[in-house]
């Protein structure tokens, strides 16, 4: 089957066409920094893929996918001529509320329901749905389905999910932990336990998918128990623009002493907090490291608390698990980042997790699922390649078969 696989963020879009047969990647495309002045588009067909940059200067994520859709049927690498050769779409949707608890065929009825859940993710689900409205008129015949990040957290007991809120808020509302990066954490633990020859049902795995946004999984016998993102992917590790957890009291502290309006404050803690927030600068990781390594005292402070953090994080679901077998790096710097893995485990070694300098820094090795603690170290660190795409091309395969 020919999945069209589409991974819209709030800056970002990544799209893979996948052979879910062969399991073959046939295209990649990648835009990042979107809405922004540095704002870049590469697509590249197999079996060179080599990458064609384009300028999407001024564009939304939705006007990179149209883009992205006219490459496909005019670029003559492509390996499709029209539209109609693409068999099924798989989107990923961040929040899926209570309503989706697992892979969903897009129908008119789930596209409302899609409707009401916008404000649990207001970075991203917004951004999705406009991709999957473009899509549907663009391709009208073929099946959609939406692959939510939240449903691998379904697992979660009650004392994990629920918030020390009033319950009518609960009963109300359904305000509740959801978590996000479902789809990486269960892949990453899976990878993890292919790596350490182990059933997955017999492991207690910690899974770190840290990107720009970030979240950390408690994830015992193959499901996850507990996550750091809640409600919305706002809570939890401090990430690029968003704040993770904070006092909720500095809200409404704020918002009196400023008159900030609710929109307002929902901005601040989205996109303006964070590493961008201390830095001023950027909330990209690489940037903020050059920053440091030029002398650059905030830029030192955000990666300071950026490894605290993640530090205590992973301490929690240590305390969370009746045992952990492995921490699992995944995403934009648990996967790249050598310098930072190596911060993170400095910190870490008295809880048995110990690091290999030199496996953690091998030259060449990015892209590459490794174990990179010493050889008798009580608890394993691994790295693995997160491949959210692979994974919806295949949960859309099932789906779409069943048809
Ligand atoms: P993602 O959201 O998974 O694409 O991850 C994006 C984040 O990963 C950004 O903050 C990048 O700066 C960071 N990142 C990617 N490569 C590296 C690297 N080699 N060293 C440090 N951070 C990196």
């Amino acid at each position: 089957m020919l999945v069209l696989v589409v991974n819209a963020g709030s800056s970002s879009l990544k799209s893979q066409l996948i052979e879910t047969d062969g399991k073959l990647c046939l295209m990649k495309c990648l835009a990042q920094k979107v809405g922004t002045p540095e704002a870049s588009m590469s697509v590249a067909f197999s079996p060179e893929f080599q990458k064609v940059k384009y300028n999407v200067a001024g564009f939304t994520v939705e006007q990179c996918l149209a883009k992205l859709l006219d490459v496909l049927v005019e670029d003559p690498e492509s390996p499709i001529g029209s539209l109609d050769q693409i068999d099924a779409i798989g989107n990923r949707v961040v929040a899926g509320g209570e309503y989706f608890t697992r892979a969903t065929l897009i129908d008119d009825e789930a596209r409302g329901h899609l409707a009401e859940i916008e404000e649990l993710a207001p970075l991203h689900n917004p951004v999705a749905d406009q991709c999957i409205d473009l899509l549907r008129e663009a391709m009208p015949n073929t099946p959609q389905v939406a692959v939510f990040d939240t449903a691998f957290h379904q697992t979660m007991p009650p004392k994990a999910y629920m918030y020390p809120l009033p319950m009518r808020y609960y009963n109300d509302y359904h305000i509740r932990r959801y978590g996000a990066h479902g789809t990486s954490h269960r892949y990453a633990a899976q990878q993890a336990a292919n790596l350490l020859r182990r059933s997955l049902r017999d492991l207690g795995l910690i899974t770190c998918h840290l990107g720009n946004g970030g979240s950390i999984t408690a994830v015992n016998h193959g499901k996850s128990i507990d996550t750091t993102m809640g409600f919305t992917p706002l809570e939890g590790l401090m990430m690029g623009t968003r704040s993770g957890s904070i006092d909720p009291a500095i809200i409404t502290y704020i918002m009196r002493k400023e008159g900030k309006t609710f929109d307002e404050m929902d901005h601040i803690l989205n996109n303006e907090s964070g590493i961008l927030g201390i830095t001023n600068e950027s909330s990209d990781m690489r940037d903020v490291l050059e920053s440091a390594d030029a002398g650059d005292e905030e830029a030192e402070l955000a990666i300071d608390m950026y490894v605290y953090r993640v530090q205590k994080a992973i301490g929690s679901y240590y305390a969370a698990m009746t045992r952990t077998d492995a921490v699992v790096m995944t995403a934009g710097i648990g996967e790249n980042s050598a310098r930072l893995r190596e911060r993170i485990f400095e910190g870490l070694a008295h809880m048995g997790m110990i690091l290999d300098k030199q496996r953690n820094d091998v030259e060449g090795a990015i892209g590459v699922n490794r174990i990179i603690s010493i050889d008798d170290s009580p608890i394993k660190i691994c790295v693995v390649t997160t491949d959210e795409e692979v994974r919806i091309a295949r949960e859309t395969d099932n789906l779409v078969s069943q048809l």
